[in-house]
């Protein structure tokens, strides 16, 4: 086998709709002799206070992901030949118990970063977060995290229960897993309890750049104060689809209207391209309320936006990336 990274398979000899069920068609961790970003599925939904329905997320955007194709234009780079990307199955935890579960998923996590340099989860509803930040941080040390999401996602808890998708990132503050001056929800909208939720919210170490600061101050002005606020710290990327608008995400659990569109959103994550990227989960894609794959193709291509995340950050900052070599380019097809 050559160092070339293995890509996708040809889909001039096996056409996108057919082949593996793999992210993208990428190989499987067990066919590839180095990882660097292993794609993994957390099919876990119990933690959900409104639809059910994300643990079929992770087939749900590898079925999206069939028409990802190995050059990325507008950043320039090759997410499939600059490094090896590999589909590790999912993690299978307890459906019925949320702790137990919760530990599986950051033992399967932590094992993963043992054999893979990366990971990017797919969900699973938002609790997963907490376990992959826990698995994350053991390798990376405390975390920025970049949160996109309609909601907070730092409530206490909902009928006693601690630990569910409404307060990953509450338990990770409390855990030290975060540094509280590097975190950062963007994309926040929609009704809350009370005023007192923003201002815990800040207690616990997030800024906040809203949907409507998106709106009326434009996406350049919006990614520099995410750049400004993670810097180069070591970032942790987690995307609830449902900061999109349930017009652009209707397959999710807790739609609120008002979000942002696909495009905004993976405008957003090209102009951050140079983050210290380490980690990332896209969560909450659940297909039974979706409509032609709408939600999983977009979910497909933030994948693909963080891969060039990764590919980019391996291959050298803004300005000093080579171009594409003729060996990469023949390392995945080009339909
Ligand atoms: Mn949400
Ligand atoms: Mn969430």
């Amino acid at each position: 086998m050559s160092d070339q990274p293995r890509g996708p398979v040809d889909a001039l000899v096996v056409p996108r709709f057919a082949g593996p069920a793999t992210f993208a068609r990428l190989p499987r961790l067990d066919e590839v002799e180095r990882c660097d970003v292993a794609i993994v599925g957390v099919p876990f939904d119990s933690g959900v206070t409104y639809r059910p329905g994300a643990r079929f997320g992770p087939s749900a955007i590898r079925q999206g992901s069939r028409l990802l194709r190995p050059f990325h234009p507008e950043v320039a780079t090759m997410p499939f030949a600059l490094q090896q990307v590999a589909d590790a199955g999912d993690i299978a935890c307890n459906p019925f118990i949320i702790n137990e579960a919760i530990s599986q998923i950051e033992a399967g996590a932590g094992r993963l970063l043992d054999d893979c340099k990366h990971i990017i989860a797919l969900g699973g509803d938002h609790t997963i977060a907490l376990p992959l930040l826990r698995a994350s941080s053991k390798k990376f040390g405390k975390l920025a995290v970049v949160h996109f999401d309609t909601h907070l996602d730092t409530w206490q808890g909902h009928f006693g229960v601690s630990y569910n998708h409404g307060t990953p990132f509450r338990r990770a503050s409390e855990e030290g897993l975060l540094r509280l001056d590097r975190c950062v929800h963007v994309g926040v909208h929609g009704s809350i309890y009370s005023d007192q939720d923003l201002i815990q919210d800040a207690e616990l170490g997030f800024q906040i750049v809203s949907t409507m600061d998106l709106q009326d101050r434009g996406v350049d002005e919006a990614v520099g104060r995410i750049k400004r606020r993670v810097g180069d710290a070591p970032t942790y990327v987690s995307v609830d689809i449902d900061v999109l608008d349930p017009a652009h995400a209707p397959g999710t659990g807790t739609p609120e209207a008002g979000g942002m569109s696909t495009r905004e959103l993976l405008a957003v994550l090209r102009r951050l391209v140079d983050l210290n990227l380490v980690g990332a989960d896209i969560v909450e894609v659940a297909p039974a309320y979706d409509h032609a794959e709408i939600t999983a193709i977009a979910a497909a291509h933030v994948g693909y936006e963080l891969l060039a995340m990764f590919a980019r950050r391996s291959g050298g900052k803004t300005g000093e990336v080579p171009p594409p070599t003729v060996e990469a380019l023949q390392a995945g097809s080009m339909e």
